[in-house]
């Protein structure tokens, strides 16, 4: 709990491009402003959990980030951001759109299968200038 009472409610997984200004948007628009989400911005976001061999310093550094902040503050659940990442350059592959996307939805299921907490995948679209809720998972009740 922070000073002023809130409760630490999750994490943010997010590219930190910053010509989308994803963190503001998140902010603004998918977390209510009586909760408190931890962000873990870096480049490329959430893909490397996805391209765990191509992007294995990039997976291991996030993984670190995850399990010290899942220690440390004890989150209650996940939200995955995509956007139409150009880190996508070191994957080394011409990814479309839709595989950006669909990737959103692989990492949100490697999260869940990893930490068994609630994962929403939301995927930013710059044009549009809104997310799109790709997929979530959560425990049964
Ligand atoms: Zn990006």
């Amino acid at each position: 709990m922070t000073a002023d009472g809130k409760q630490h409610k999750g994490i943010v997984i997010y590219c930190s491009d910053p010509r989308p200004n994803l963190w503001k948007h998140i902010k603004e628009m998918l977390i209510p402003p009586s909760e408190i989400f931890i962000p873990i911005p870096l480049l490329g976001g959430p893909i490397s959990l996805v391209h765990q061999t191509t992007l294995n310093i990039e997976y291991r550094c996030l993984r670190t980030q995850i399990d010290f902040a899942l220690a440390v503050f004890s989150p209650q659940e996940f939200l995955v951001i995509g956007h139409d990442c150009g880190y996508y350059a070191k994957v080394g592959q011409n990814f479309p759109l839709s595989g950006k996307v669909s990737d959103i939805e692989k990492a949100v299921e490697f999260l869940w299968e990893c930490y068994h907490l609630p994962v929403t995948g939301n995927f930013w679209h710059q044009e549009q200038k809104q997310f799109e809720t790709i997929t979530e998972v959560s425990p049964i009740a």
